[in-house]
């Protein structure tokens, strides 16, 4: 028996079958499917059961068949709004030591491997502190501790005082400010570049309502930042703030708590992306839990109703909008995770189930620069799925049925024990 470096029998070539299947791109899931994933963890081949076997069959190489009963595989959930790190002020903060590294790196590992476990394969980190998030993604790249892909913004860039100061902001001021900070997650290795450009829920000394840079500093983050190629998104909630940034030339648009069908249907225009992130304004289970205090408490559940308008006046005007759940991915939340919750409230707002799927999937990896890498299920791209009880595409809620995933060709979650009951060919 050969054993690879994390002690487990060395890969295979694998056919998953009986099973519908949706592709990240789709309409719908296709009936009495197969997939075929490679020994090196990526897709060969996906369709017609018998086709596949055939064409997998054909190869000299041994084959595990693994049947999954029937189950719907849809590629594994992209969250494009994920602290790791995440210390809510209240008993998140009091129970978190920001001045030891090693119980930072520790609580974000924990918290990567139950949103894998969650059937997130891929996270985009939206703010994280002291680098620890560069480490992380190395050690997962290196198969260390297991954990969605990430690709990750390193510090969000806030000014003075400003939103994320006391977690996970890096303040500067002033353009030449702004530019060393953006220049200094680019050297850490950044993949993007987050920046809080008005106030939030989490912020005691601020409204939401508050704008926090001016334009020369936004305009230093953003041309250093396309200039080395990466995406910009901003922490944003005023419609009035939101359309002087997107006009600046930022990316995407994180929240956007107050937006106005004018600003939405620019948005659309530009194409600019926005995830909504509709839970943080309605999770009091989750506040109650953590013991956030009152004056956020009342903020954000606030925040509710208009919250929810700016999320029909994107999905009426067809803005681009992809799925990010900022609460820990993994966390329960009114019967399911705050990633699904996140995904029902998309649907429960008026997006049809396939265009949430795809906030989730393919679209989401559109943004990340990953197409065809992440979020389909193609030829070429990483074997990366998760495997439901029901059609998600017809009712999201499908998603709540979810009891097996697997990464890079490798059942990571398998709690039917279908991996168990594999036979080779
Ligand atoms: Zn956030």
């Amino acid at each position: 028996m050969v054993m690879d470096r994390r002690g487990q029998h060395a890969p295979t070539d694998q056919v998953l079958m009986n099973c519908s299947a949706f592709d990240g791109t789709g309409e719908g899931s296709v009936g009495d499917q197969a997939i075929w994933l490679r020994s090196d963890g990526t897709v060969a081949q996906v369709g017609d059961r018998q086709a596949v076997l055939d064409a997998a069959g054909a190869t000299p190489q041994p084959v595990n068949v693994v049947d999954l009963a029937g189950g719907y595989v849809a590629p594994g959930l992209v969250n494009m709004h994920v602290h790791l790190g995440l210390a809510l002020p209240g008993a998140m903060t009091a129970a978190s030591d920001r001045t030891d590294p090693a119980a930072r790196a520790l609580q974000m590992a924990g918290s990567a491997r139950r949103a894998l476990h969650a059937g997130i394969t891929t996270a985009r980190l939206v703010g994280e502190t002291g680098y620890t998030d560069f480490t992380l993604r190395r050690a997962i790249r290196a198969g260390t501790v297991p954990g969605p892909r990430l690709f990750t913004a390193g510090h969000a860039l806030c000014c003075t005082g400003g939103h994320g100061h006391d977690s996970d902001g890096l303040e500067a001021d002033g353009a030449d400010g702004f530019r060393r900070a953006t220049r200094e997650q680019l050297r850490a290795g950044a993949d993007l570049i987050k920046v809080c450009v008005s106030g939030g829920l989490a912020g005691e000394h601020e409204a939401i309502e508050t704008p926090q840079l001016t334009d020369d500093e936004l305009s230093a983050v953003v041309t250093v930042a396309h200039d080395w190629g990466r995406s910009v998104t901003a922490h944003a909630g005023p419609a009035d703030v939101i359309e002087r940034v997107i006009e600046l030339g930022v990316d995407g648009i994180e929240h956007g708590y107050q937006l106005t069908p004018e600003v939405a249907t620019e948005m659309a225009r530009r194409g600019t992306w926005y995830v909504p992130t509709i839970t943080v304004s309605r999770c009091r289970e989750f506040f109650e839990e953590h013991q956030v205090p009152a004056w956020m408490m009342e903020r954000a559940l606030g925040a509710g109703p208009r919250h929810w308008e700016s999320l029909q006046h994107a999905i009426a005007a067809g803005v681009r909008i992809v799925m990010g759940s900022d609460m820990p991915p993994d966390a329960p939340f009114e019967g399911t995770t705050a990633t699904v919750r996140e995904m029902e409230y998309m649907a429960e707002a008026g997006m049809p189930p396939s265009d949430v799927l795809r906030a989730a999937t393919s679209r989401a990896a559109e943004w990340l620069g990953a197409s065809g890498q992440v979020g389909t299920l193609e030829p070429g791209a990483a074997g990366d799925l998760i495997v439901l009880d029901a059609d998600p595409v017809v009712d999201v809620s499908a998603l709540r049925t979810l009891h097996a995933v697997v990464q890079g060709g490798r059942a990571v979650r398998d709690d039917r024990g279908h991996w168990t009951r594999e036979e080779s060919r």
